[in-house]
């Protein structure tokens, strides 16, 4: 990537090493940050099989503390799921999400897919369809241009619950994705019990595939019943073209990861997505 979103990922990842952070300063901080305005959506694209041009990409949040720069989300993510904060972060890059995408369609004419991660804690709340529903109406967001992305941990925290809800937002509209797959409990029959429509496979498999032999039968064991589930995958952490040539060999429908494009801000992308 170009540019802007190259140089501000430098900062980020030189703050992440230089600094140690307090975990009960940050969750005092994190507090004030969605009321100061502190967060920021980011973007990464995800693209489609044999074609040079993509509408879709992932929703990433960023924090610019006032004091320590950006801190990534592996940081106060945890934090927030603690405190309950998760709420406020997930439905404030919920809101982002719906007012980038009308955005897009009224300035640009472009239709955007996003993909938002939904922590366990939001999605087995009750409001949490209600909530959705009113996003959607007040930015006039098509639910088909919205995919949540889930883990297995929501999946087994309450599964007949879970199973209803995924069913509940499916007839809005809403398409979901199993994020993470390969790491944690992952197995083969949570994907055909629950209605999940793209499958993401986790950086851990996609690191050096092209030379990994054990991953590489994973890898195969797990296309051959997503294909007879007919569920796409998507390949995350892409960051060379040897890896890429690999996945695309096999099956992959999509990928993302730096070798097209890390996660950038909004000017960053609109240039990624408009040349
Ligand atoms: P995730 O959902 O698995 O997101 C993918 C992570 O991999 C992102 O890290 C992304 O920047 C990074 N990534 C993408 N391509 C590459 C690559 O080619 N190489 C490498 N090394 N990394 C790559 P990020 O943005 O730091 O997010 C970390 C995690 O924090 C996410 O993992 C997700 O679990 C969580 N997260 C991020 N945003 C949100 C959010 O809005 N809500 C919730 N609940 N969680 C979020
Ligand atoms: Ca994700
Ligand atoms: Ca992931
Ligand atoms: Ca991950």
């Amino acid at each position: 990537i170009k540019g802007t979103g190259k140089n501000s990922w430098q900062i980020f990842e030189e703050n992440v090493e230089k600094r140690t952070f307090n975990d009960y300063e940050l969750e005092q901080d994190l507090y004030f940050a969605v009321e100061n305005n502190e967060l920021d959506v980011y973007l990464q694209p995800i693209m489609k099989k044999d074609s040079p041009q993509t509408s879709y990409a992932e929703a990433l949040v960023r924090w610019k503390h006032p004091v320590h720069g950006l801190i990534p989300p592996s940081a106060f993510i945890p934090i927030a799921e603690q405190s309950g904060f998760i709420h406020q972060i997930d439905e404030f890059v919920f809101k982002r999400t719906c007012e980038i995408i009308q955005r897009w369609k009224m300035d640009y004419q472009i239709d955007l897919t996003v993909s938002n991660n939904v922590s366990p804690k939001r999605f087995l709340r009750h409001s949490f369809i209600t909530n959705v529903k009113n996003t959607l109406n007040h930015f006039q967001v098509d639910a088909r241009n919205i995919i949540f992305e889930i883990t297995e941990t929501t999946l087994i925290h309450d599964p007949e619950i879970v199973h209803k809800t995924i069913n509940d937002f499916r007839k809005l509209g809403i398409r979901f994705a199993l994020d993470d797959f390969g790491t944690g409990y992952s197995s083969i029959s949570h994907v055909s019990m629950f209605n999940i429509d793209f499958l993401k496979i986790d950086r851990q498999f996609i690191q050096d595939i092209h030379l990994n032999k054990r991953n590489q039968a994973i890898l195969k064991g797990i296309t051959n019943f997503t294909s007879e589930l007919n569920i796409p995958m998507i390949a995350e952490g892409i960051e060379t073209a040897e890896e890429l040539e690999f996945l695309q060999k096999l099956n992959c429908a999509y990928f993302q990861g730096y070798y097209f494009s890390k996660p950038c801000d909004l000017e960053t992308f609109k240039e990624f997505m408009l040349g």
